[in-house]
């Protein structure tokens, strides 16, 4: 993975924390193998004047329903970090009870809501704070052993946390194993089943870190042949008129209907998408869930298996929305050529709009 700083980019928010905090989180944002629409958050801590003339510290994190790759200085709460890092120390707090505090310390009340992850941004002494759902992280860490071939690929350069669900359980968590800890040993810290952080004091370091931490993992990947065990196959799919357009245009009226709403359809039959269509275990892999909380957020746990020439869309739609995956009747036949891999329906919205997810907290 390439650094895509840009000293010429960068130019024109130098001096100004929270410009290059925007500049850097929108370079995250822009790389999909690190985050999808969003998920992962960043942040920034500085020091402001109140009205009377004190001087106040200050978390900006990443205010939910914002996406990394668009936000904005006002997609940035502001938040008082005393408050934050005493919060930190409390032995429990509901979830609840943690937004509407961190909602309550934010010093601008139009701000978006901070994100659920802003205390353990807090509790990190570290004035740029960058966090990914990185894939290739996530990738070994799912993988048996993925604790262990964290710790032998990362060594000791990262804190490695065990997995807990993304909130005030979690912030407490690394408040815990972080007593006493000098961070500046380490360059990150590996979320085991959700994700990396990385720091530093300035918005270059923060995010380059992340991309060589990255990096270490995807070359771990291609070590391990990771890459070529990956199954491509040429999409002998038909395109035109009577072709897969006509079929995706029928299973997107389908959809529309079933949905009440308008829907798109999207179509990928790239070599992978139709090597992994046409996998004669499909139904089982697919059905797993996805790799972390985040891709939750785009994919939904599970997907609908449709067989090619076999679109009564309204029947297998209707079996497929209790999230039962079905596999395709002629599944062998389907394995034996390779697929028609629909890559997905979504609710049609505005751009900028997140989809809504129901199943998570980490995407609050
Ligand atoms: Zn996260």
């Amino acid at each position: 993975m390439k650094s895509l700083w840009n000293d010429k980019e960068a130019s024109g928010s130098e001096g100004d924390p929270l410009r290059l905090r925007v500049y850097t989180s929108r370079l995250l944002g822009q790389e999909p193998s690190l985050v999808l629409h969003g998920g992962g958050n960043t942040s920034v801590k500085t020091t402001a004047t109140t009205l009377f003339g004190d001087r106040e510290d200050l978390l900006y994190i990443k205010g939910s329903g914002w996406d990394l790759a668009t936000i904005e200085a006002a997609g940035f709460a502001p938040v008082q970090l005393r408050v934050l890092t005493r919060m930190a120390e409390l032995p429990r707090l509901t979830d609840t009870e943690m937004v509407r505090a961190q909602r309550a310390a934010m010093t601008d009340p139009s701000a978006p809501t901070p994100s659920v992850e802003a205390i353990l941004h807090a509790i990190i002494p570290f004035t740029f704070v960058d966090h990914t759902h990185a894939d290739a992280v996530v990738a070994i860490s799912n993988t048996p052993g993925g604790e262990a071939r964290i710790r032998e690929v990362y060594q000791d350069r990262v804190l490695v946390v065990p997995y807990v669900m993304p909130g005030f359980v979690l912030a407490r968590k690394v408040f815990e194993l972080s007593r006493g800890l000098d961070w500046s040993r380490y360059e990150g810290m590996v979320l085991l089943h959700h994700g990396i952080f990385s720091w530093g004091n300035d918005a270059r370091s923060s995010y380059e870190r992340m991309i060589e931490l990255v990096t270490t993992a995807e070359d771990y990947l291609q070590k391990k042949k990771a890459w070529t065990a990956v199954r491509r196959v040429t999409s002998s799919t038909a395109h035109g008129v009577n072709g897969v357009e006509l079929e995706l245009a029928r299973l997107r009226r389908e959809a529309s209907l079933l949905r009440g709403a308008p829907m798109i359809a999207i179509l990928d039959d790239s070599a992978e998408a139709a090597g992994f269509a046409g996998q004669p275990e499909v139904a089982s892999i697919a059905s797993r869930g996805p790799l972390t909380p985040d891709h939750v957020i785009r994919t939904k746990p599970t997907p609908l298996g449709v067989a090619r020439g076999q679109f009564r869309f309204r029947r297998s739609l209707r079996r497929g929305i209790p999230r039962v995956f079905r596999p395709p009747r002629d599944a062998g036949s389907e394995a034996a050529r390779p697929g028609t891999p629909l890559d997905g329906v979504a609710r049609r919205g505005n751009r900028g709009t997140r989809p809504k997810c129901q199943g998570c907290r980490d995407c609050r």
